[in-house]
């Protein structure tokens, strides 16, 4: 074990902060440290670039604000900053199922790691948790107080087990360290700089549909999601790093509208004019069913809600990949999103 000291410099004064996002290479991540420069704020971005990338930050390297750190958080660093948002974990299952136990040691080591240093310095944390922490819910939709349904020793545990630990962890040591702490529940999130092979549905339907590939659905396609596009959820991020302390969450960030597969393939190809066809293919294990957010405790604590529909989201994504892909736009509209 090695820590790391990060450039020393004075806390920003006045509004803008110094504020820590770990996990900031990736699609989510790249979103907010975007965001939080154009607020004016120093932004110390930690990433050990497993799925995320310079590439993704690459536009804000030049920004004096702005610094890229290679470092892991299973091993302890110091900062000295305002707030933390501790994103770093690979979200895909395919991506989380790669290295299943060092999935489990970055969601766990990645919150002593973070909460180690919250303490420390007297920052606030927020945690990226995620809807995986209901499993295969029986309670639909779903509200923050459902405990959930989640297999402890299955394929997608040491994702789902390691956020349910890591809400454990920020909570103790709320409670016990009198830590600032924020947990987001985040749904299925999508939007540009998502990884074009990651094996997510919104990035392998997109690609497959651009590409004339078959478009893969898992199982019957029956199953659903609700999709959340990414300025949406980094809109209610921010909101939550900036609710009143004795809000902690859990709170669900998501949208509701809610989709069958066989409806988001449906979707994905009307928009980009492409004429895929479906190739059926067997369903992952423990694959949750149904899924949507009951938003209701965001929209009375953060007065977030989803501002983009599902349609305008996945324009906007379509845009990014078929550019992303290097192909001349399979409809001329895009082009016009992209830009
Ligand atoms: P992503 O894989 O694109 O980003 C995760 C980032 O964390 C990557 O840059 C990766 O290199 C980095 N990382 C992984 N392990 C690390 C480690 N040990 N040390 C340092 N960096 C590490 O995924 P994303 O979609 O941007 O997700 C960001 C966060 O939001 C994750 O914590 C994820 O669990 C959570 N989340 C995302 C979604 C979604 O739909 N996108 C849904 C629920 C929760
Ligand atoms: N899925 C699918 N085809 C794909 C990729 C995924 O039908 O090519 C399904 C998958 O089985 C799941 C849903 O889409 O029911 C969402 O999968 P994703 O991996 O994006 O996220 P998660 O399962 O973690 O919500």
């Amino acid at each position: 074990m090695h820590a790391i000291t990060l450039r020393d410099s004075k806390l920003s004064s006045g509004k803008a902060k110094r504020i820590l996002v770990t996990g900031g290479a990736g699609f989510v991540g790249s979103h907010l440290c975007e965001r939080l420069l154009s607020e004016t704020n120093e932004v110390i971005c930690l990433d050990n670039f497993h799925t995320g990338s310079r590439t993704n930050v690459a536009h804000l390297r030049d920004n004096p604000r702005f610094e890229l750190l290679r470092h892991d958080v299973t091993e302890p660093f110091l900062a000295q900053v305002d707030e933390i948002y501790n994103l770093a974990c690979p979200a895909s299952p395919i991506h989380y199922q790669s290295d299943p136990i060092h999935t489990m040691k970055t969601s766990v080591l990645g919150a002593l790691n973070t909460l180690g240093l919250a303490r420390r310095t007297g920052a606030k944390t927020m945690l990226a948790s995620t809807s995986e922490v209901y499993g295969d819910p029986q309670v639909h939709p779903q509200k923050e107080s459902y405990w959930g349904h989640v297999n402890p020793n299955g394929t997608r545990a040491c994702y789902d087990e390691g956020k349910r630990s890591a809400e454990t962890l920020y909570f103790d040591y709320h409670r016990r360290h009198a830590v600032r702490i924020k947990v987001a529940r985040i749904f299925n999130t999508y939007g540009p700089r998502m990884h074009a092979n990651d094996g997510r549905v919104v990035s392998n339907f997109v690609v497959q549909a651009l590409t004339g590939q078959p478009i893969t659905i898992y199982g019957d396609g029956q199953q659903t999601r609700s999709f959340c596009f990414v300025s949406d959820l980094v809109d209610g991020f921010i909101r939550l790093m900036n609710s009143r302390d004795e809000f902690t969450g859990p709170v669900n960030l998501g949208n509701p509208a809610e989709f069958t597969m066989l409806e988001l393939a449906e979707l994905v190809l009307t928009l980009t004019g492409s004429r895929s066809r479906l190739l059926f293919k067997p369903l992952p294990a423990d694959d949750p069913k149904r899924r949507r957010p009951d938003i209701t405790l965001a929209r009375k604590e953060l007065g977030w809600s989803p501002t983009i529909s599902t349609e305008e989201g996945l324009k906007n994504t379509i845009a990014y990949f078929d550019r992303a892909l290097g192909r001349k736009s399979m409809t001329p509209h895009l082009e016009e999103i992209a830009a």
